[in-house]
């Protein structure tokens, strides 16, 4: 019996993974198309483990649509085992994969910790309810052997990956509540890569973290990334327009000038280019930096979310679909949860409450690095160092342009002109 272990982008382990575990040891595990750089070391992770188990990685690099079809074929597949995925994309894909096999299809929840939980477009209603509700899985095993793999081309076992849960666990969690909006801390787990990428699953972080001090101010956020997914699922259009109505035809002015100044960290606000160098540099950004920066370049200047979306998409190391489209649209105030729309973050303040003493500037922010910390955040105010660019836009103007723009948008939507 030959069960055909479809790994896709974002399930790339042996632990906690239901079609691995289900296809026993018939298992042939098998990943299909072209590997975006990033990926590849996952995937030289993945084979590790496997080889390790016995087996291996099977990889056939042409388009999964054709593939997949004629691979279940050639082996005599009893049935192609998977998890199903939350992006449209993905869902579309499944839905050919079903029409297309020559077996059935079997498909796996896995993706979150717990299935759909009615219609809820608050974070809040949400939470509660998946406090009441939300009957959480006890994470598998990984099998403790599994078949050699037949003879098919395989992906190359690379290094094993650190594992940055328990280091997390053991270190940090129980001043996460304390410390996870500090931007100068390395307070927060570092995990959304790995989550991303399924590298580990969200029901393998939850049952780790339970019953330690600090678990739950952490798992509110694994809950947060469950309310991103539950958005994505029940409204996949917040991927293309503003999930509150009334923002639609808002009169962005996308200058793209402006926007380069932002992608560039030159926009003259210590903490919003920090955000954009960190991110160009490592593929990362500090989740309070991500909401200073994004408001900012919505809010101040005015550019249409989506290109900072796409932006974020294109360099995050954790892009992801349903994070990222509900993170852009919170910051912005057209998403979909109780934040109003009318909150516009002052860079500076956000600076010396989240980053007192400026490391997160001076780290980032070579120009800066010398100033004394009364000024980090606010550089005009000691006279600017050479190579530093004076504001893009005053602070108070901008928020005052924002909420007038805004304003006029709602009150003409809501009365239909
Ligand atoms: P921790 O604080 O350790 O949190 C643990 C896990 O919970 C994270 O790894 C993540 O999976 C989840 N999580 C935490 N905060 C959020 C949140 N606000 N929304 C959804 N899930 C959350 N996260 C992504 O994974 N991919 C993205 O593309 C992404 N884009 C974002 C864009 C913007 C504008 C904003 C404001 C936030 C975005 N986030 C995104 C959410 C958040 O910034 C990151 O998940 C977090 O910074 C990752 O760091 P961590 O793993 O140390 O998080």
């Amino acid at each position: 019996m030959t069960n055909l272990v479809w790994f896709r982008e974002k399930d790339l382990r042996v632990a906690d993974h239901g079609p691995l575990a289900e296809a026993g040891s018939g298992a042939v595990p098998v990943f299909l198309g072209p590997v975006p750089e990033r990926l590849a070391p996952r995937l030289g992770d993945l084979a590790a483990r496997l080889e390790g188990l016995g087996s291996g990685l099977a990889w056939l690099p042409g388009d999964p649509l054709e593939e997949l079809p004629r691979l279940a074929a050639r082996l005599g597949a009893t049935a192609v085992l998977a998890h199903g995925f939350t992006e449209p994309a993905a869902q579309a894909l499944e839905a050919h994969m079903a029409r297309e096999l020559p077996c059935p299809l079997r498909l796996f929840p896995g993706e979150t910790l717990t299935g759909p939980l009615g219609r809820h477009r608050v974070f809040t209603a949400f939470h509660r309810t998946f406090q009441r509700e939300a009957r959480l899985e006890v994470p598998l095993a990984a099998p403790r052997r599994l078949a050699a793999l037949p003879e098919l081309p395989r992906w190359p076992a690379g290094p094993l990956l650190p594992d940055l849960l328990a280091p997390f666990l053991e270190d940090r969690l129980a001043d996460y509540a304390q410390g996870r909006d500090r931007m100068d801390r390395e307070g927060t787990s570092r995990l959304s890569a790995d989550l991303h990428f399924g590298r580990v699953s969200a029901a393998s972080c939850w049952a780790a973290a339970s019953g330690r001090p600090g678990a739950e101010a952490w798992q509110r956020q694994l809950v947060w990334r469950e309310f991103a997914h539950h958005l994505l699922r029940e409204w996949p259009g917040v991927l293309e327009d503003p999930f509150q109505g009334a923002f639609r035809g808002f009169p962005w002015r996308s200058d793209p000038a402006l926007f380069q100044a932002w992608v560039e960290g030159r926009t003259g606000y210590p903490i919003v280019d920090a955000a954009a160098r960190q991110l160009l540099a490592t593929g990362y950004v500090h989740n309070r930096a991500r909401m200073v920066a994004a408001s900012f370049l919505v809010k101040h200047l005015l550019v249409d979310y989506r290109l900072g979306e796409a932006h974020y998409l294109a360099h995050l190391q954790d892009a992801d679909l349903a994070n990222n489209s509900m993170g852009w649209q919170w910051s912005a105030g057209c998403g979909c949860d109780a934040q109003p729309w009318f909150r516009v973050f002052n860079p500076v303040l956000q600076g010396r409450r989240f980053d007192p003493d400026g490391a997160y500037v001076r780290a980032w922010v070579p120009e800066l690095a010398a100033l004394p910390s009364r000024a980090i955040h606010s550089p005009w105010e000691a006279g600017l160092p050479t190579g530093y660019p004076s504001p893009i836009v005053d602070h108070a103007f901008a928020r005052e342009r924002f909420l007038a723009l805004a304003k006029e948008h709602l009150r003409r939507s809501s009365s239909g002109s």
